[in-house]
């Protein structure tokens, strides 16, 4: 099974490009992220997404070490935690994603959230020290998370420099189209995360008629539906079974028809299953 892979805007080196289909660890326990990482590589996934705030990066290293393969087969998010939007702190903490990886440089770093709330609304000098630190390495690419049309507009405007990706909340009960037209608009790839609504998908008639139709389950419908969109998707599972169902969505295409279908189940705000980043303004103790 061949992964198709997307070019990032910033990414200059002779590598693989992102995996299109990826693998989430939120809320994988940490205790048991070795384990689940090992099986999904075993499976085939070989573009993991993790964050500092989801407290496994060690466990995926530890599955990556075990692995075998090779650095340039594998494609490694991490995203920075919420307090740690100064500059130093920045810098101090993909030092120790890095360690607890077990790598010399991630595939992707983000800004978890933009926070306009927080540091005095000021997301711009974080991302600045996020294109520094791509520039000294530590990262091949670097990207944002949650940042709504008019937080990129800013680091566009203030830095000059896009993000690769901009990785939003996208499922068929909340298309985020303001958000993906921005990202587009900047030349920025969207990173589509709860692509299954978490499970939900399976609750829409609509979504279950088309799955019965094409004898595929409704995750599997609606994963089709982001990569024919042209969005890059980590769906998460710690169950090997869903974890095969959710890479097995290769042989199959959705009908422009059935896209349109899961595009019309939009709810607009009502269908997050996350808070708005526009008022999000968590930090961890
Ligand atoms: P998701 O992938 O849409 O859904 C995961 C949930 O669906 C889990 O409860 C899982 O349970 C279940 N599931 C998985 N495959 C299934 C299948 N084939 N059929 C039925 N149920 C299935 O949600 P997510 O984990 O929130 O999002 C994916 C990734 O996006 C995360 O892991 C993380 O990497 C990233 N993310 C980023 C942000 C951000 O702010 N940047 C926020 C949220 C998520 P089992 O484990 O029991 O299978």
């Amino acid at each position: 099974m061949t992964i198709p892979t997307l070019t990032l805007n910033d990414d200059t080196t002779p590598r693989l490009g992102i995996p299109q289909l990826g693998f989430g660890v939120y809320l994988v326990p940490p205790p048991d992220t070795q384990g689940v990482v090992e099986r999904a590589l075993e499976v085939g996934y070989r573009h993991i997404d993790t964050a500092q705030m989801y407290g496994n990066e060690a466990g995926v290293g530890a599955a990556l070490a075990a692995s075998g393969l090779g650095r340039d087969e594998l494609f490694v998010t991490t995203k920075l935690n919420n307090g740690n939007h100064r500059p130093d702190d920045a810098r101090r903490s993909l030092a120790e994603s890095l360690e607890a990886l077990g790598l010399d440089q991630v595939d992707l770093f983000l800004i978890h959230w933009p926070l306009p709330e927080r540091y005095d609304g000021d997301f711009v000098s974080t991302w600045q020290t996020m294109v520094e630190l791509r520039d000294q390495g530590l990262t091949r690419s670097v990207g944002v998370s949650n940042f709504q049309p008019a937080h990129l507009d800013r680091i566009v405007a203030e830095t000059a420099v896009a993000p690769s990706v901009n990785q939003i909340e996208v499922h068929p009960f909340f298309t985020n189209e303001s958000a993906r037209a921005a990202n587009a608009r900047h030349g920025v790839l969207t990173e589509a995360w709860a692509p299954i609504a978490r499970g939900k998908v399976a609750e829409s008639p609509v979504i279950v008629e088309i799955a019965e139709r094409l004898g595929r389950t409704p995750a599997q419908v609606a994963l089709r539906w982001h990569l024919q969109r042209g969005d890059i998707v980590f769906p998460k599972s710690t169950n090997v079974e869903r974890m095969r169902e959710n890479y097995d969505v290769f042989d199959f295409e959705l009908s422009l028809a059935d896209v349109a279908a899961l595009s019309a189940l939009d709810e607009g705000e009502a269908g997050r299953t996350g808070p708005n980043p526009d008022r999000f303004n968590w930090i961890p103790s």
